[in-house]
Formats: C-alpha cells, structure tokens, sequence
C-alpha cells in the first residue's frame, strides 16, 4: 500500500507532455516541440574535457557531502562578483540540482501547517515540494497587465502567522519575466516585517534579454539577505541539465540542516559533475554570451509571430527561455466536434492536429495561457508557429 504522501504527488506535467511528444516521434510522426524545458545547446567543451580529466584522475570517489570545497569557492567566487554578495563555504551547499536544492531546502524548514506562498503562475515542482513536506502552498495570482509581478497588496493579503517562506523565480519558468528592482523591495519589506524566508530560485539569471538586469533580491540590503536562501544551478545556465549540479546559499544553521538531510538521503552530488561545475563556473563565460544571443533573436521572432495568430496575445518576455502567451480568447471554439475548452484541450489539440507539442497553462496554475519553450532551432520555431496558425484558423464557432 502507497503512503498517503506518495498518493498526494503527482508527476511533473511538463516532462508528461515531452514524453507523449518523444512517443510521437519514435513512432515516426514529425512533432515539433515546444515543450522542453531546457537549453538545446551541447555542454560546452571545456567543461566536458574537464569532466574527462576527473576521470581520468580517478576522481570518481564519494566526496563531502555538500560539495567540494574547490566548487564551493567558485560559487562564493560567483556570488561576489554576479550578485554583490559574500558568502562563507558554511553557507553554500551543492546539490544534485537545482530541484534537489529546493527539495532539500522543504525539507529543511517545513512543518505542518506552515503556509507557503507561491505567486502564481508558477513552476511546477513547488507546489508539490510544498505539499509531499506537510506544508500548504498558498497561491497569489499575478497578472500579464504588472508583468507578471506579483502585486504587493494581494502578497500582504496573503500573510498570514503561519507564513513560512515566499518562493520567488526571477526571471520566471513558464512566464519569462522578471521582477524589477522595485517589485523585489516591496516584497523584501514585507518578508522582514512578517519575518518569512525568501526562497528565490535564480536559475535563469544569466538568460535575460533587452538590457533586463538581474537582482537578487538577497542583494537589497543584509537583513532580507539574512532571510534569503538563493538557488541556483548549472543546467540553464551551462546547457548542463543532465549532470544534476544546483547550489543554494542562505544562513548557516539551513544550509547545514539541508547538509544533513542531504547526507542521509543521497550524499554527494557527482563528484565528476562537480568537477565539470567548477571548470563551467571559472572557465570562459563567453559560451553563455552566444546561447543568450541565439535565444534572444527566436524570442523576438517567436512573439513577434504568436501575436499575429488571431486569438493569441504574448508579452515580449525578458528572461528565461519561455513565452507564455495567452490563448483564453480561443477557449468556446470547436474542433470537429469537440469544444476547447481550456489550456489543456488547447494543448492536446494542437499535439494531435498540428503535431505541435506545448505545454497548458494550468500546469502553471494558469488556465488561461499555453507555454512555448524556444530552446528549439529557428527553422523548427518558424515551421511549428506557422502550424499553430494553420490550426487555429481551422477551429470552428
Ligand atoms: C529547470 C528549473 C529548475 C531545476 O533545474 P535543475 O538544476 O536541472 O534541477 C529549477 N527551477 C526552475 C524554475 C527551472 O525552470
């Protein structure tokens, strides 16, 4: 018999649709996606060579529990200079991922009953961590009309003593925004009035277009940073999704806490990942510089395209590798003789008529957007855009 846990989980939407569409395309059906969640490029060289030296070396021992102090000193090393913050090795762990981060992270400071809030929109793992941790996630809606911004009187409508932590993503997995600097200050004010944890998941920091600056809310000042407990990773950052490297700073009495768990749930992370993430985060950087210009330039072309589709409106995203426009106008219209009648007949519909594979925006707590990852060729964007238009124009009134 499962464990009630186990029965209140279920399995992450997005990889659910990327697999129907890898089906799809094992069977020969010439699907294109949009669906993925991470780079399209290749690991660069430097960092596979390094990988390979690791090996070679015999490097392929358990190591600390945390982290390589070698990997930790590059972390603190990219915190200085990325985010102004300074960090002690007491106050960084590594983890097998930027999702094990977060997972350890739950873990450490949930209890039952403890609310979190989640500003929605969100991604998808954090209600769930939330949940298989006894805790409540408590959602705050935010809107296209403020970026996506979560607005300070619903944050402070949703306060309550039982508030634990707010799990910020900046830029935002499924919206593509980012929280300017005043957005971040009001929420830092309210954390430290209400003494909450700031959970902000930075993974698409280096991934921001149009001269969008990055803040990391634990940069706004020592107290919010004393609140703060950062998540980062290599996997959007170093196309490195595979090798499961993510890292998390906060105050030392978490970080240790989320040690321990980690010693008695997987120990180390990898340790020739390890030593791939240390080449990655000190090696030449201008690797990112190309990935960004690549998906910067499908950006533009995609949004440009989805907002000439009847129907469909977008947001020129800023950040991450995502738009998420919204498609609600389309919902009452008919395939055949089925209505649409939300994100997900959307969705299914065009996997099944265009060969077309997105994500539903109610995956994201959104019913009323679809999510289009560009972390896919220009020529595939191009031909699968034109057959969203081609199966838009179809549906009937
Ligand atoms: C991809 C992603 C992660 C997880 O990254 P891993 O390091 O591969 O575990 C975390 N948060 C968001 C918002 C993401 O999109």
């Amino acid at each position: 018999m499962l464990s009630e846990r186990a029965k209140k989980i279920k399995p992450s939407p997005t990889l659910a649709i990327d697999s129907r569409a890898k089906a799809m395309k094992a069977a020969g059906v010439d699907v294109i996606s949009f669906g993925v969640g991470e780079p399209d490029f290749d690991t660069p060289d430097y960092i596979k060579e390094a990988a390979a030296r690791a090996m070679r070396d015999g490097f392929t021992k358990y190591t600390a529990v945390g982290g390589i102090d070698a990997l930790k000193d590059v972390v603190i090393d990219k915190f200085r200079a990325d985010n102004g913050l300074d960090y002690r090795r007491e106050e960084i762990i590594v983890s097998s991922g930027a999702k094990h981060s977060l997972y350890n992270i739950a873990q450490a400071i949930y209890g039952p009953g403890d609310e979190v809030i989640i500003p929605s929109p969100y991604w998808v793992s954090y209600p769930d961590q939330v949940i298989l941790n006894d805790a409540v996630p408590v959602f705050v809606k935010t809107f296209a009309a403020d970026s996506f911004m979560v607005r300070p009187e619903a944050l402070r409508q949703a306060i309550t003593p039982k508030t634990k932590a707010l799990i910020l993503n900046s830029p935002s997995n499924p919206t593509g925004l980012a929280y300017d600097r005043k957005a971040l200050e009001g929420i830092a004010e309210l954390a430290l009035r209400h003494k909450f944890y700031i959970i902000s998941d930075e993974i698409y920091e280096k991934l921001v277009y149009d001269g969008t600056e990055h803040i990391s809310i634990a940069s706004l000042g020592k107290e919010v940073r004393d609140l703060t407990i950062v998540v980062n990773g290599l996997s959007k950052s170093h196309a490195m999704t595979g090798w499961r490297i993510g890292y998390t700073a906060g105050p030392a009495a978490i970080i240790k806490a989320m040690t321990n768990i980690q010693s008695q749930s997987t120990s180390n992370p990898n340790s020739i990942a390890q030593k791939a993430a240390v080449a990655a985060l000190s090696g030449p950087q201008d690797f990112i510089v190309t990935m960004r210009a690549e998906f910067d330039r499908r950006r533009r072309y995609l949004v440009d395209a989805l907002n000439e589709i009847e129907g469909i409106s977008c947001l020129m995203p800023t950040g991450a590798f995502y738009a998420f426009p919204n498609a609600s106008k389309l919902y009452g219209r008919k395939a055949g003789d089925r209505i649409i009648a939300s994100s997900e007949d959307l969705a299914l519909y065009l996997l099944e008529d265009a060969k077309v594979a997105l994500v539903h925006g109610s995956a994201f707590g959104d019913d009323e957007y679809i999510r289009l990852s560009y972390a896919t060729s220009l020529e595939d964007i191009k031909r699968g855009v034109e057959r969203i238009k081609g199966a838009v124009a179809a549906l009937g009134r």
